[in-house]
């Protein structure tokens, strides 16, 4: 069963051939043959699992169904769950049961979804690797010495070794896409704005942005279609209506330009990655589409502005771990100061300190027009050199990542090495813009992602393109041995 795409499983759902119980099940029992391993679950939900899966097939059986009724997934433990633990992969919320769900969460209940659990994720969502995360380290199924990228490592662990159907993520620098392209299975992140935040645990909120992460871009429609759209609990959620994605998708090919940022092809990147790439984008050509080079004359900054951006965003959002209303809290204090302190302290791991060290630095007065203004410039720059490209060009293809899986603690005392790891995916959240990784081949027997970027709101040309590149190649069904 767990073979199947997303897509397959809602047809055997449909036509009674499995039904959500058995399904649940199923992955239920290789979660706990499987995660010992992996770590990828922080939190799995058993009984409210099957529950819900009981409550689908009843819906089934009245045929009230939609994509997801009955489908198994797992939402990354950034998403606010009701009377389920959100830690956002913190001691800081080690103890944090939440009062309510996040928007992403009550709609992919809505259309019927079974929550299967929470997954790892780096701390508050920093890193590329999931090695900070309080609740240790993800392991990649490809390789279980190798990370599984971050921060939504369990949910790209868990979907590639098919321990859930799909999960949810989110991605402020590349968070989805670079865990997507690292453990060989399909990562979306939609255009800034798509998808609601709330009840999402804020990190860089002008960059934060929910998605998907799914053996096939098919899939991600489904879950995209379900989790998109307005919401008037989030003043920044686009009220755009949502597109059949599914409908755009299997619309007939037309004629796409590709736009290749020639700069990604830099000294920077790993050889058979670029091989890989460049083998897609002669499948893409082969399917009808013109190939022409374009430059991102500012995007070599795009590192730099948003370690200025992020941790300025995150030093203000993180304000709210304070130990007075909620998640850990300092024991045995003689005052307030000592109490916020030690709090702090020891609900924080060193990354996130070192964020909201250098977030407050560069908002501090004497620094703010030096760092923090002259990034917002710079980071308008960047999105205008993506506007420039659009004008002459439907969608941007290159990598998703400098280089495949790398070894557990090989990063993780080289900070700047860690962030250059999302030096072709930051770009996109500067600019807003919705952006996939899709697997493209192998480098060293481990999986290579190549990244589409697409113009603001066109998540179904995305689609669409990742879709049609998936009926011609086969990358995306290879599953890591053990898995199978
Ligand atoms: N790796 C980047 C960081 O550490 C991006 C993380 C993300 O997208 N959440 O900030």
């Amino acid at each position: 069963m767990h073979d199947k795409t997303l897509a397959q499983l809602s047809d055997d759902l449909a036509a009674r051939r499995v039904s959500s119980v058995e399904l649940t099940e199923h992955y239920l029992q290789r979660i706990d043959q499987h995660d010992k391993e992996l770590n990828s679950f922080i939190t799995i939900t058993r009984e409210s699992a099957l529950e819900q899966a009981a409550a689908a097939d009843k819906r089934i059986k009245a045929g009230e169904t939609s994509p997801l009724t009955g489908i198994p997934i797992a939402h990354k433990d950034i998403f606010c769950t009701d009377n389920v633990k959100t830690t956002c992969g913190s001691k800081m919320l080690d103890n944090f049961v939440s009062p309510y769900d996040a928007t992403v969460v009550a709609r992919l209940a809505e259309a019927g979804a079974v929550m299967l659990g929470k997954t790892n994720m780096d701390e508050f969502a920093m890193g590329s690797s999931n090695e900070t995360s309080y609740y240790g380290v993800v392991r990649n199924p490809w390789d279980k010495e190798k990370v599984p990228g971050g921060s939504s490592g369990g949910s790209a662990a868990a979907v590639a070794a098919r321990i859930a159907c799909a999960a949810t993520g989110t991605d402020t620098g590349g968070s989805i896409r670079q865990p997507a392209a690292l453990s060989g299975i399909t990562g979306f992140k939609p255009t800034y704005g798509r998808v609601s935040r709330y009840g999402m645990i804020a990190f860089a909120s002008s960059l934060d942005q929910a998605g998907t992460l799914t053996q096939t871009a098919e899939d991600g429609a489904i879950l995209l279609q379900a989790m998109a759209g307005d919401d008037e609990r989030d003043s920044t959620a686009l009220p755009d209506p949502v597109p059949d994605y599914g409908a755009a998708m299997r619309s007939p090919w037309e004629k796409i330009s590709i736009g290749v940022p020639e700069n990604f092809f830099d000294d920077g990147l790993d050889d058979a990655s670029a091989v890989a790439i460049r083998e897609g984008l002669a499948i893409f050509e082969k399917l009808g589409a013109t190939i022409k080079d374009v430059r991102l004359e500012h995007i070599h900054l795009s590192v730099p502005v948003y370690y200025v951006v992020a941790p300025a965003e995150a030093s203000s959002n993180l304000a709210r771990f304070d130990g007075v209303r909620f998640g850990h809290r300092a024991e045995d204090v003689d005052d307030l100061t000592e109490f916020y302190m030690r709090t702090r302290g020891e609900g924080f791991g060193s990354e996130v300190k070192r964020r909201i060290l250098t977030g407050t630095y560069v908002l501090s007065a004497g620094y703010f027009d030096a760092y923090y203004l002259q990034a917002q410039k710079v980071r308008q720059l960047i999105s205008d050199d993506f506007e420039r490209a659009f004008s002459d060009v439907d969608v941007l293809v290159g990598p998703t990542t400098p280089t495949p899986a790398f070894g557990i603690g090989q990063k993780m005392d080289d900070p700047i090495q860690m962030y250059l790891n999302d030096i072709y995916t930051i770009g996109a959240n500067l600019a807003g813009l919705p952006g996939v990784s899709i697997p493209c081949g192998f480098s060293g027997g481990l999986p290579v992602g190549m990244q589409l970027v697409g113009k603001q709101l066109n998540e179904a040309e995305l689609f669409k393109a990742a879709y049609y590149f998936q009926q011609e190649t086969d990358w995306h069904e290879q599953v890591p041995a053990g898995y199978e």
